[in-house]
């Protein structure tokens, strides 16, 4: 009798992170809300720290770990954030031991942050991450997407909407750009992207063991 391939691999894969940048208005949060969802829990959202002002609707801890301005600077100075940017006028920045934790455990991550940190995580870490950019269809359903999303004062939003064209100049940084003109097919494509990139070889899929055992059978 053949020896029978091995069905569990000795080698551990690391996790990678998926890298979800986007304007704000654009559809990301949307879409990383689905893909945590549907694909929990080999993959969890990366809880940045920010001194933005907490929005109604979000929970401390869960959207962000709320933070004044001196514990985020004192986090910065003692290399607690693996990135961190100046964002719309507020401070926001990814903390590195959760993010080194996952990978080592070959957990993936999901990372909503902008295209400034996006650069320094590629730097630190080029290898483990993929990045992609969502862009709106056009700037006008940008903009009307931030007035019915009603969330922040209309000051605010001019602000975003400005700076979402700096944000959209920076596009061919990116691995992968994905146009939200249809939320479903935009997931879609964003869902494709993780499963191929999973399946990289390059990275790691924890397959020696299997594919020795294949190899050993007679
Ligand atoms: P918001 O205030 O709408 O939640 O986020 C504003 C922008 O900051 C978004 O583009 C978001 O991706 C980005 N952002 C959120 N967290 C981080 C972070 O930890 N680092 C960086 N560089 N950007 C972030």
């Amino acid at each position: 009798m053949p020896a029978a391939a091995a069905p569990l691999a000795p080698t551990r894969r690391r996790g990678l992170g998926l890298i979800l940048a986007s304007p704000s208005g654009a559809g990301k949060s949307t879409l990383s809300r689905q893909l945590i969802a549907d694909e929990k829990p080999s993959i969890t959202l990366s809880v940045s720290v920010t001194t933005r002002e907490r929005r109604s609707s979000e929970i401390d801890g869960v959207h962000y770990r709320f933070v004044t301005r001196a514990r985020f600077e004192a986090m910065r100075d003692h290399d607690e954030l693996l990135e961190w940017a100046e964002v719309h006028g507020n401070f926001y920045g990814t903390p590195r031991e959760p993010v080194e934790a996952a990978f080592a455990e070959g957990r993936d991550m999901l990372f909503d942050i902008d295209w400034q940190g996006t650069v320094q995580v590629l730097d630190k870490l080029p290898d483990d991450v993929v990045t992609i950019f969502i862009l709106p269809p056009s700037m006008r359903e940008l903009a009307s997407r931030l007035h019915r999303r009603a969330e922040d004062a209309e000051e605010v939003i001019a602000r975003r909407l400005a700076n979402a064209r700096i944000e959209i100049a920076e596009w061919q940084r990116f691995d992968y750009v994905v146009v939200n003109d249809d939320l479903e097919r935009a997931y879609g494509d964003v869902r494709a992207i993780l499963r191929a990139e999973r399946l990289k070889r390059r990275r790691g899929t924890g397959l020696d063991g299997f594919v020795a055992g294949l190899l050993a059978e007679g």
